[in-house]
């Protein structure tokens, strides 16, 4: 079967291989049925050891949803009666976080940082000497909408010198950027399987201390179908999704896994660095500017501002680039005028080489200059 490959250079979901797509097309099957237990209880074990988890310790809990169901679920589940919790906000999904704190009704400390750099560590700490009651600390290590990296490692350090739990946000690193749970002081990460994985969209899991998830059992039972202990429990006596699981995505991600596996940790992590190179030579060519410091970067998305000049649009420029195979994406930051190139999926330098000649081929239909010229 021939499945046309297109280049996704937006945050997720990312271009798979077609090995991962085939893998959809298995047998029909009841997800009761042992032979689907043991394959989630294999997913599982995996997710854990992709983050260098202890598998006594950790355990990795699935969910049928996408990502931000794993922002809900651990936000929701995880804070116990009279506590609070400390968002560390310094871009667009911490901002859902401190949403996902208001749709609930958690006491939260909302602490408004300064969008084009990592977190403060000295803000942080005054927000939690100044709080005693925070119970958990929630950051997102890499702000996929800007691409800046927060400094997980000294942030869980923090939390828990300060009583708390720590929970990071890595949808946008897990599978990519190598992370490790005690080195890096997690205590939760979460991902979902379309964007690190390289996998299909629909299936999100949270990775984190079986004791923590225990000891929530008690804390208010604040949403029916996205709470985590129940979702635990229900794996740790059946094997099972306590709802039905997303059958055929579940297949993909078994498939991406081996995949991931296959390729390995380092040589994937210095795959996608390459991508991001030529991402950030191709736009240098061109003239563009970044929004962000390189220093203060992922290393997986390019934040990219509009070039000054009547001509540019974004729409028309995507359109050009999308009939040909390649899609980019509008920005997600406030006022300033950006759109996204990121480094996700089965992609190579090459792929981003060709794309460029698609785009500066784009810029001339639409008679935009180049070199282009940034607004200051
Ligand atoms: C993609 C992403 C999510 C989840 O977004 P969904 O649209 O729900 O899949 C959450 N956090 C970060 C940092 C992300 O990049």
């Amino acid at each position: 079967m021939e499945i046309k490959r297109n280049i996704l250079l937006n945050p997720g979901p990312a271009t798979t291989t077609d090995t991962v797509k085939l893998a959809q097309a298995a047998p029909d099957i009841c997800p009761r049925e042992k032979e689907f237990a043991a394959l989630m209880a294999g997913l599982r074990r995996d997710l854990v050891d992709v983050v260098h988890g202890d598998p006594e310790d950790h355990t990795a809990v699935l969910f049928c949803g996408s990502g931000t169901l794993c922002m809900d679920v651990c936000l929701n589940s995880l804070l116990p009666e009279g506590k609070q919790a400390l968002i560390v906000r310094n871009g667009a999904y911490s901002a859902r976080a401190v949403e996902i704190c208001r749709a609930y009704r958690l006491p939260h400390v909302d602490l408004d940082l300064p969008y084009d750099r990592p977190a403060d560590l000295d803000a942080v700490e005054a927000a939690l000497k100044a709080n005693p009651d925070i119970a958990l600390v929630y950051t997102t290590h890499n702000e996929t909408g800007t691409g800046v990296l927060n400094p997980i490692r000294e942030l869980g350090e923090l939390a828990h010198r300060y009583g708390a739990i720590f929970v990071a946000d890595t949808t946008s690193t897990y599978a990519m950027r190598p992370i490790h749970m005690a080195d890096d002081n997690l205590d939760f990460c979460m991902a979902s399987a379309q964007k690190g994985l390289m996998a299909m969209t629909g299936l999100s899991f949270v990775i984190g201390r079986r004791a923590l998830i225990e000891a929530s059992r008690d804390y208010p039972r604040r949403s029916y179908y996205c709470n985590l202990w129940r979702q635990y429990d229900c794996f740790e006596r059946t094997g099972e999704m306590e709802f039905t699981p997303p059958v055929q995505t579940t297949y993909a991600a078994v498939q991406a896994m081996k995949e991931y596996w296959a390729e390995g940790e380092q040589a994937k992590w210095a795959r996608h660095t390459q991508v991001m190179e030529a991402i950030h030579q191709g736009l240098e060519d061109l003239g563009f500017q970044e929004l962000i410091r390189r220093e203060h970067q992922a290393g997986l998305v390019a934040a990219v501002r509009v070039p000054d000049d009547p001509n540019w649009s974004f729409e028309a420029i995507h359109d050009y680039c999308y009939q040909r195979g390649f899609t980019i994406y509008p920005g997600k930051v406030g006022s300033a005028g950006t759109f996204r190139l990121c480094a996700l999926g089965a992609i190579n330098a090459e792929d981003i080489h060709a794309f460029f000649t698609v785009f500066r081929q784009a810029l001339d239909a639409c008679g935009v200059a180049v070199p282009v010229r940034c607004k200051p």
